[in-house]
């Protein structure tokens, strides 16, 4: 069976030449472990972290071992109790075709009740951290105008759609082609939208919503936070999610220029990571759930074939070419 291995740390962007494709025999589960067959892995924004030493909150990817992600499978050999042959679960050995799991690390998923695919995100974890970011952190309240980044990508389509849902006066987004923003518009509900890469982020987002915006839920980081603190409400509240356009950088960039505008509004800015609320998972899957399955809340997916595309569908993501998750179907 083939994993993927990082074999040296990427500099800048990743390189083809940074991993390699193993083959290697088939895991053999342990007392207390399931062996899954794959059928869908996840590929995220995190794991660029992960591809360098440098500590955060996931550890680093260790060299010449099969890297990790999110994954959801076929369960093939069980020697646990509680889970059987023929069970789907959800699990964090992804970057390959058979994963070893432990039992207590497998979450059992039911196919019947949403696609495989869609436990990698809509109701999963990019669900989660929109859900979490958009209510708690950014305290959403009805009448807001509400800005997301990357608002075409897994998280941001959510925050966007959920904003909408949730009272939101006024819903902006950005992404980075004319597909997408036209998409944004005609299909996600967003009052307004526009291409970054045509024009200063300032500009656009000003004409967008001129009488500012009351939260900013960050998935992409530099100009862009800059712009949403120049617009910021009095009281408005900045959830950061990720930076995207930093990810690759190799010399950290500088902070917003524009900071003392929080002290005129009164504003927040609060990082969050999704992982300290998975005790919110159920509640988040009872109440959008059904706007999934009623079709009020839409999600798309970009899904490449084949576990030896695996490393440019996560290319892909740091390049823009998903619209909604992105996975690979093995
Ligand atoms: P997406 O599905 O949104 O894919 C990433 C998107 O980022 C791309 O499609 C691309 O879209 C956009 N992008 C890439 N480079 C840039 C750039 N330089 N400027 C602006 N946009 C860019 O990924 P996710 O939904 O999985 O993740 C979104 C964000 O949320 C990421 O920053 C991620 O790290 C973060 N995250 C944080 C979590 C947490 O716990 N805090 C949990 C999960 C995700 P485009 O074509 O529009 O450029």
């Amino acid at each position: 069976s083939r994993a993927w291995h990082l074999v040296s740390r990427p500099v800048g962007w990743p390189q083809p030449d940074n991993f390699a494709l193993v083959e290697a025999p088939l895991p053999e589960p342990a007392e207390g472990q399931v062996l899954v067959r794959n059928e869908y892995l996840s590929v995220d924004p995190y794991m660029r972290g992960r591809m360098s030493a440098a500590k955060s909150y996931a550890a680093p990817y260790e060299l010449d071992k099969p890297m990790q992600g999110g994954a959801v499978g076929e369960v093939v050999v069980s020697r646990a109790e509680g889970i059987a042959v023929g069970d789907r679960v959800l699990h964090s050995g992804g970057w390959r075709e058979y994963t070893a799991v432990d039992a207590r690390q497998a979450v059992k998923v039911d196919p019947e009740a949403a696609p495989l695919s869609a436990y990698l995100g809509v109701l999963g974890m990019p669900g989660l951290t929109a859900y979490v970011g958009l209510l708690r952190v950014a305290s959403l309240k009805e009448g807001d105008v509400v800005f997301v980044s990357g608002a075409a990508g897994a998280v941001g389509s959510l925050v966007g759609q959920l904003a909408k849902l949730k009272g939101a006066s006024r819903v902006v987004g950005s992404a980075g082609s004319d597909e997408k923003v036209d998409l944004l518009r005609s299909e996600y509900g967003f009052d307004a939208a526009f291409n970054y890469k045509k024009g200063p982020v300032k500009e656009q987002l000003r004409a967008a919503a001129p009488d500012g915006i009351d939260v900013y839920f960050d998935n992409v980081g530099g100009e862009h936070l800059e712009a949403a603190i120049g617009s910021l409400n009095l009281g408005g509240r900045i959830a950061i999610c990720g930076m995207i356009s930093t990810y690759n950088d190799t010399e950290p960039s500088p902070g917003p220029r524009n900071l003392v505008r929080l002290i005129q509004t009164r504003g927040r800015i609060e990082g969050f990571l999704v992982g300290d609320h998975y005790h919110l998972q159920p509640q988040f899957v009872e109440e959008v759930g059904p706007w999934v399955r009623s079709g009020e809340l839409k999600y798309r997916e970009t899904v490449v074939e084949g576990i030896e595309n695996t490393l440019e569908a996560f290319l892909g993501v740091l390049r823009g070419d998903n619209t909604g998750k992105m996975v690979v179907k093995l």
